[in-house]
């Protein structure tokens, strides 16, 4: 995701005094404060500034790792100030209101990390959570292949164990993003071929920076990029195994749930509201009374996804555990609640009027080039209502 100017959230001051605590609003303030710093600022313009295919916020991250904002729900020997997850999303807001993409800090703490922080054991999370924290070390998924996407049972990356008890891993993973900004990658292997294809599986993390890792740009329709991730006999010690070696379905499984807590989505609807309101400012939108009705409506819908989302990672913070089809139902609602926003936007939009403000036309362009992906990154709309679904039929 590019970056983009600053959103004003309405109603979030009201639900807010509903969802946080004391505590936590205070916090907000702190986060907010930390934002507009001097060099704070200074920096975020810089970013803001770059011409590359894939901006770098990672020099910011690392301010944020100082001071103890990037892992804010670890305890101190990891970067972080013993707090939760709804912390986290306070930090994931405020980044997103001051112009910052958030999709690294999602990949590296709150999925790769968050996962290691759930599963691993004590010396791998000493090993990784701490860089990781500081934002001087990044990490992103390599599950899906080219056959294997919303089926990602049938992947085909091989590990073979050697003599001497480590693995050798080869294989090909796709789709990854952030993969050229990483330093490791939590990655999907098969280790053997039992005879269910949800068997024999093992989730690794690999370094990405040596040889006999090749990771290659691919392009998207969206600006940031996908990247292809080759392993070619790439060595590792059994320690890079998170969880049990042969029984990664479950743990595939606890990191797409903490993938589709629905964060990102509900931060892609801030994203949309902002850009289809700013038009209607604008005047490149219609500014009558049934435009206004629909914006409210999205706007109540965009709260409701947040309350879903924050029960899921309330939950996680008491059960350590996020609960399958309720994530599906959040990821669901609120990735399709992105794309309803911006298709409103589209059918109702002047585009002539648009294009007299090339900064709002970049952005909206941005959007509707990059929200569908919402609706199919960590599984598909149709795999969602798939799990929604089964949930609802078992319980009859
Ligand atoms: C923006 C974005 C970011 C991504 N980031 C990452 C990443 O960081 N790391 C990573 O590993 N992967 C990533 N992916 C890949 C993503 O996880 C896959 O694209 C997704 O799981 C779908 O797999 P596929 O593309 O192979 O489509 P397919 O699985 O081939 O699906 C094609 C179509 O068939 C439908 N379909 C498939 N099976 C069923 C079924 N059983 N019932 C009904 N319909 C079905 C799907 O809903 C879809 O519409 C990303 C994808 C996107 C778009």
């Amino acid at each position: 995701m590019g970056i983009t100017t600053a959103i004003p959230f309405p109603f979030l001051q009201n639900l807010d005094n509903y969802l946080l605590t004391a505590e936590q609003l205070l916090f907000r303030a702190e986060v907010n404060a930390f934002f507009q710093q001097k060099h704070i600022i200074d920096m975020i313009e810089n970013i803001q500034q770059q011409s590359y295919s894939e901006i770098d916020v990672r020099p910011l991250y690392k301010l944020m790792g100082e001071a103890g904002l990037l892992a804010v729900h670890w305890p101190h020997e990891f970067a972080g100030r013993n707090k939760t997850l709804i912390e986290l999303a306070i930090v994931a807001e405020e980044m997103v209101k001051v112009g910052i993409a958030e999709t690294l800090f999602i990949l590296s703490i709150q999925i790769v990390g968050n996962l290691i922080w759930l599963i691993g054991e004590s010396e791998q999370k000493n090993q990784w959570l701490p860089a990781l924290g500081q934002g001087t070390q990044f990490a992103c998924v390599l599950f899906s292949e080219l056959q294997a996407g919303s089926d990602l049972a049938a992947i085909e990356t091989m590990a073979v164990e050697t003599e001497n008890g480590n693995y050798i891993i080869t294989g090909k993973k796709i789709y990854s993003l952030k993969a050229g900004l990483c330093d490791y990658g939590l990655c999907a292997v098969k280790i053997s071929h039992d005879k269910s294809k949800y068997d024999g599986i093992s989730v690794f993390i690999l370094p990405l920076k040596q040889g006999n890792v090749v990771v290659t740009k691919i392009p998207s329709l969206a600006d940031e990029p996908f990247y292809e991730v080759t392993f070619d006999r790439l060595e590792v010690s059994k320690t890079n195994v998170i969880g049990k070696a042969g029984d990664g379905w479950p743990v595939i499984s606890a990191c797409l749930n903490l993938e589709r807590t629905g964060l990102d989505a509900v931060l892609k609807v801030n994203r949309a509201l902002d850009v289809v309101v700013r038009c209607v400012k604008d005047h490149c939108l219609s500014n009558n009374d049934n435009i206004k009705e629909q914006i409210n409506q999205f706007y109540c819908q965009r709260d409701a996804a947040r309350i879903m989302t924050y029960s899921l990672l309330e939950q996680y913070h008491i059960e350590a555990c996020i609960d399958q089809e309720k994530a599906a139902m959040s990821k669901w609602f609120a990735s399709e609640l992105a794309k309803q926003v911006l298709e409103f936007g589209v059918r109702n939009i002047d585009f002539q009027s648009l294009t007299k403000n090339p900064a709002l036309e970049k952005e909206f362009s941005s959007l509707y080039r990059d929200i569908p992906g919402v609706t199919i990154a960590a599984g598909t709309s149709e795999m969602m209502l798939e799990l929604i679904a089964n949930s609802q039929i078992s319980l009859s």
